[in-house]
């Protein structure tokens, strides 16, 4: 009866997840793979051109996550 049973997953509040649960495919992994890229994207640029396409992904919100990912979350890129 039990079998099935399993611990709720615990919920952080990330923007970035947030932001790429509302993206096509397509966009998402254009986001993930541009987060991954810190050479060709700092954090300022990328929160920039996100921001000009509608998305709410501040540049602190940007550095926070790439140097301290949620734990099993999808902004984890690298
Ligand atoms: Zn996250």
């Amino acid at each position: 009866m039990l079998e099935d049973m399993v611990p709720p997953d615990r919920v952080t509040q990330c923007m970035i997840r947030t932001v790429l649960e509302n993206l096509s495919a397509v966009d998402g992994k254009i986001l993930r793979e541009a987060l991954a890229d810190r050479e060709a994207w700092g954090h300022k640029t990328l929160a920039k051109a996100l921001t000009q396409r509608g998305l709410p992904l501040g540049e602190h919100m940007i550095r926070r996550r790439r140097s301290e990912p949620c734990a099993g979350c999808v902004c984890r890129v690298v």
